[in-house]
């Protein structure tokens, strides 16, 4: 039975009470067998939640829906958005509902969100639900990226709901409750520009500048101020996955935030041998969100970001689309610098080298990467090591050892500072096999796989004895990896 809770927390319901006409008021499915599975407890601790309540039964009913925080209704968010470039007017969390939002004790804003608690009017021919490997998946990855310094909703805690979820296989159900500065996406505003109500997209507008860029209030054209933000929060993102080797596999318009923070792991999965053709999702076939194509996608997704602000932005329609074709050329830019700072960073270079001689420099390493199928993220890592050390380590991933030694040589004459690149070149990421491994094995019942991965993958820069197998590339034979959406 859905009940009132009282918590030491205080919730709210900003994005309801702002947007109405974006809220549909909902509940989650029975669970009456819920079992909390994961729990982070420093997340939960920076929210000023009590970690010991949250375990216990109350506890456990607020993680999976099944209690309701005084102060807040559970709602299920409306949004459109572009699916693999073509338009759905009405997606909306079709297994999802936003909790409520709560101030942290350092002032923050934070939603709690629960996926995978039931169908909701948005559900279409779905079953509202989630299975356990793939909400530890979205736990263990997204803690890794926040873990690597980049913007991510965070992952709260795992619940089974003791129900059974039919995919392929029988597979035991789960919630996973998530924590996100909101839920904001371009296929929100595109939600708003489709009613045709203005005052609902200039709300939209000032609670998206009020939660997420509120130095912006009073801004003279707060649209174009808004665009403007979003455009270079999303710019960086993108160049950090970039850095990182991460691929989102479905940057849809309603999977990209107005915040800037990486959202909805589903398909997501971080390269092992560097080739910018990389495509994880099943469903990606034509590879529009391979790797190398981020940069463009999250282009192209703000183009239909300034599309539904036009009307806000000027006017005159010919004016309006002429501002924002001005503010969207701002994203090659951005985004270059994002990445090229980042990628010096990873050489251990500093920001003065010669210019010419370093993307140069660059462009042939990437090149020898792909050339020669380098495991991208052990590469940087052992190459730190080439600074002071051998660079026999290193060397011996590449066939064409003449090419390697002749680029290794170049590099150093740049003056390679080793320790800026043990801070950058992460040791750990949550690698395809490993993250398989620890979702089988806790499928069956074992937690202890996925346990460890969360350790070496939440301390990436700190380099353990012990935790050799985790920092190792892929062995051969496990093959060609895919990931699923909707899981
Ligand atoms: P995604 O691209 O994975 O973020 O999801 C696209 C849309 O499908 C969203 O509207 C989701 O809420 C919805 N969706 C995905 N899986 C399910 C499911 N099992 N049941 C209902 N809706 C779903
Ligand atoms: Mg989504």
């Amino acid at each position: 039975m859905t009940g009132a809770l009282t918590s030491a927390v205080t919730f709210g319901n900003s994005f309801a009470r702002d947007l109405p006409e974006m809220a549909v008021p909902w509940q989650a499915e029975e669970f009456p067998d819920a079992r909390l599975i994961v729990l982070n407890e420093q997340l939960s601790g920076e929210l000023g939640l009590e970690p010991a309540f949250l375990r216990s039964p109350d506890g456990v009913a607020l993680l999976c829906g099944n209690a309701v925080p005084d102060g807040t209704t559970p709602v299920a968010q409306a949004y459109a958005g572009h699916q693999f470039g073509g338009y759905s007017p009405r997606l909306g969390d079709g297994r999802a509902l936003l909790l409520g939002d709560l101030t942290d004790p350092q002032g923050r804003m934070r939603d709690v969100h629960l996926k995978g608690s039931g169908a909701t009017p948005f559900a279409r021919a779905g079953d509202g639900l989630a299975a356990l490997g793939p909400m530890l998946r979205e736990y263990v990855i997204s803690e890794a990226m926040d873990a690597l310094g980049i913007p991510t909703t965070r992952s709260l805690a795992v619940v089974t709901t003791g129900a059974s979820v039919y995919r392929e296989t029988v597979l035991p159900g789960a919630v996973l409750a998530r924590v996100a500065s909101s839920h904001l996406r371009v296929g929100s505003f595109q939600y708003a520009a489709a009613s045709g109500n203005a005052d609902l997209r200039d709300r939209l507008v000032r609670h998206a500048i009020r939660r997420h860029y509120p130095h912006l209030e009073g801004a003279e054209n707060p649209a174009l101020a808004l665009f403007d933000a979003v455009l270079s929060a999303q710019a960086s993102l993108i160049a950090r996955w970039m850095l990182v080797g991460f691929v989102h596999g479905v940057m849809n318009t309603d999977n990209m935030t107005i915040s800037g923070e990486t959202i909805d792991y589903g398909p997501c999965a971080f390269m092992d041998a560097f080739d910018p053709a990389t495509v994880y999702s099943s469903i990606d076939v034509g590879g529009r969100y391979a790797y190398g194509n981020q940069p463009a996608i999250g282009e192209w997704n703000l183009a239909r970001f300034a599309e539904t602000l036009l009307p806000a932005f000027h006017d005159d329609r010919e004016q309006a689309i002429a501002i924002a074709q001005e503010a969207l050329g701002a994203f090659r830019g951005r985004y270059t610098e994002a990445w090229r700072t980042g990628f010096l960073a990873k050489l251990g270079l500093r920001d003065d080298a010669d210019e010419t001689a370093v993307d140069q420099l660059i462009n042939d390493l990437l090149a020898l990467l792909h050339a020669n199928h380098v495991d991208y993220t052990s590469f940087f890592r052992m190459l730190g090591g080439a600074v002071h050390g051998p660079s026999e380590p290193v060397r011996t991933r590449f066939l064409d050892l003449a090419a390697i030694d002749a680029w290794i040589e170049r590099w150093r004459a740049f003056g390679p500072d080793a320790e800026l690149m043990a801070r950058v070149n992460p040791a750990y990421i949550p690698r395809n096999h490993l993250v398989e491994e620890a979702l089988a094995a806790a499928t069956d019942g074992d937690l202890d796989p996925f346990h460890r991965l969360l350790e070496a993958v939440t301390q990436p820069f700190h380099e353990r004895s012990g935790w050799e197998r985790y920092a190792e590339q892929a062995p051969e034979d496990f093959g060609a990896y895919r990931t699923f959406c909707g899981t």
